[in-house]
């Protein structure tokens, strides 16, 4: 989409061929205005797929700004409630020493190390081969068990084998996306994408929420490509396709038959998502924030909530939006399809309005007034166990869909599942589309046209803050109660 927005504004001709009805792809939103043209409360929309902005990414924020889309600053203050408990906070809170400070579930680990420094932080590091000991025993094995990782079918089974499965069940228990610790991955390449992710942000501080993703109307263009168009043929000079590797497998002809049989094509994993969406008249959930402007997402690992956020953004104050359900959890994914197609939206609506009701019992939870159900089964990608047995790397499958046929043909690939760095998601989606042009349309563009690429590859010329951002004040007014007693919980900052 930004390829072809950034090719018509700057006078080429393009036709954009689109299987839905919708443009915009996974940035859909529901809105619960009579408008999705707007940026305004009233038409506050919520991200059914790709909502967040999160780190630094002052590229995709650029890009924000260049189309006039509005992001709100936000901070979470996440609750966990696993098993049977509440805590809040950090992972910290997830720890109970054994005399029992404070409430809070029980993992029964053993910090060894000495080390001061945030217990889960540690575990991630000694996982990833940052550090060398192990901080749950104290030792240093050698070799350092990252280097086995090609022995692993998933992270999952690399946790468990390497840290325990109390370790296991401690890491998921702080994971928005637990699936991912589920599916058989490549976990060197798993390894080495939040290595680069680390790297390239030394710390993620800052996620944005984007207002009225799904604006579609400003975005339509439409038009005849040079080639002209017959049938379903499709005749084009230059081609960019920006779909997944599922879809490229399922293109057929000589040219799809050749992508389907690349080594990169057989090694990006789609990843499944359930998501439900629902507005309420008012919000029940503000007691249990911190901030009164955050984002409170909960952790549940009660009846396949698994993630739900509730926001305190000033943009969803009047409609009160929120995504109860956010679950790429393997089993949940079964259940959600299972009940779906047993009882239809009535059946899920009511399960998730007793679940929460269940979670938020000294609240009424009121009844909601809009909501939308459904299962991404392509949310996103990851590489696939046995990729780099098949020497498939993160940076081999970007510079592939940059040229996938070899320099002569005018193809490439752009799309999220050619950007494997850790969560690549939107911005992979942009960053492999500007590679793409960058690439292989470099002869044909105008310099203003490469200049306008390089501009928001540049983050607006290393901007730190862009006028479409909203700064929201981070005080601490609002209670911060732990759901099931009522009473103040303890939070780790
Ligand atoms: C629940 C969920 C939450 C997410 N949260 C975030 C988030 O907070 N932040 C973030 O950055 N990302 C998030 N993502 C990921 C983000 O939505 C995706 O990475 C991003 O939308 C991918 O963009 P894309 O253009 O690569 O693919 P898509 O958005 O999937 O676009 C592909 C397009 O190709 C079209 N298409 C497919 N086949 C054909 C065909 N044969 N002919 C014509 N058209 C075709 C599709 O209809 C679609 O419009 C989330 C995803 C999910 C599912």
């Amino acid at each position: 989409m930004f390829s072809a927005y950034m090719l018509r504004e700057l006078g080429s001709g393009v036709c954009v061929v689109e299987r839905k009805t919708v443009w915009g792809g996974k940035l859909q939103s529901l809105s619960a205005g009579n408008s999705t043209d707007t940026d305004s409360p009233d038409n506050a929309g919520i991200g059914t797929a790709g909502l967040w902005i999160h780190g630094e990414q002052t590229d995709v924020r650029c890009l924000a700004n260049q189309l006039n889309v509005t992001l709100e600053e936000s901070h979470d203050d996440t609750l966990i409630n696993t098993r049977g408990q509440w805590t809040c906070g950090g992972a910290e809170g997830l720890l109970t020493t054994q005399n029992g400070s404070y409430t809070a579930p029980a993992f029964n680990l053993t910090d060894m190390d000495g080390d001061t420094d945030d217990l889960q932080d540690r575990m991630w590091e000694f996982l990833l081969g940052m550090k060398a000991t192990n901080p749950l025993t104290g030792a240093t094995p050698s070799p350092h068990p990252a280097k086995s990782c090609a022995s692993y079918r998933s992270m999952g089974h690399y946790i468990n084998t390497t840290l325990g499965l109390e370790a296991y069940a401690f890491l998921i228990a702080d994971m928005p996306e637990p699936g991912n610790l589920q599916f058989p991955v490549d976990v060197c390449a798993w390894i080495q994408s939040e290595i680069d992710e680390r790297t390239i942000r030394s710390k993620i501080t800052t996620q944005f929420i984007a207002h009225g993703a799904n604006r579609n109307s400003s975005y339509q263009f439409v038009a005849t490509g040079p080639g002209g168009v017959s049938g379903r043929v499709f005749i084009a000079e230059h081609l960019i396709f920006a779909s997944g590797p599922l879809d490229v497998r399922k293109l057929g002809g000589n040219v799809g038959r050749r992508l389907a049989a690349a080594p990169e094509a057989a090694s990006i994993r789609p990843v499944e998502v359930a998501v439900y969406d629902a507005f309420y008249p008012q919000r029940f959930w503000e007691d249990y924030m911190v901030h009164r402007y955050g984002n409170m997402p909960v952790r549940t690992d009660a009846n396949c909530l698994v993630f739900s956020e509730f926001p305190g953004h000033t943009y969803f104050q009047v409609k009160n939006a929120t995504r109860p359900v956010y679950a790429t959890d393997l089993r949940c994914i079964a259940f959600w399809r299972q009940l779906h197609a047993a009882s239809g939206m009535p059946g899920i609506r009511n399960y998730v309005q007793s679940s929460l009701q269940g979670l938020f019992p000294l609240q009424e939870v009121p009844a909601l007034y809009l909501d939308t159900f459904v299962v991404h089964a392509v949310g996103w990608h990851l590489m696939d166990y046995g990729a780099s047995q098949r020497n498939v790397s993160i940076a081999s499958i970007y510079s592939w869909a940059a040229s996938p046929l070899g320099d002569h043909a005018n193809l490439c690939l752009a799309g999220e599942a050619y950007y494997g760095i850790s969560y690549g998601w939107t911005a992979g989606a942009w960053r492999t589309a500007a590679h793409c042009i960058k690439q292989r349309f470099a002869g044909v563009l105008s310099g203003a046209a490469l200049a306008a690429v390089e501009y928001v590859s540049s983050g607006c010329n290393g901007r730190a803050r862009f006028p479409n951002e909203i700064v929201l004040p981070r005080n601490a007014s609002t209670p911060g109660l732990n759901p099931a007693t009522g009473k103040v919980l303890p939070t780790v900052e």
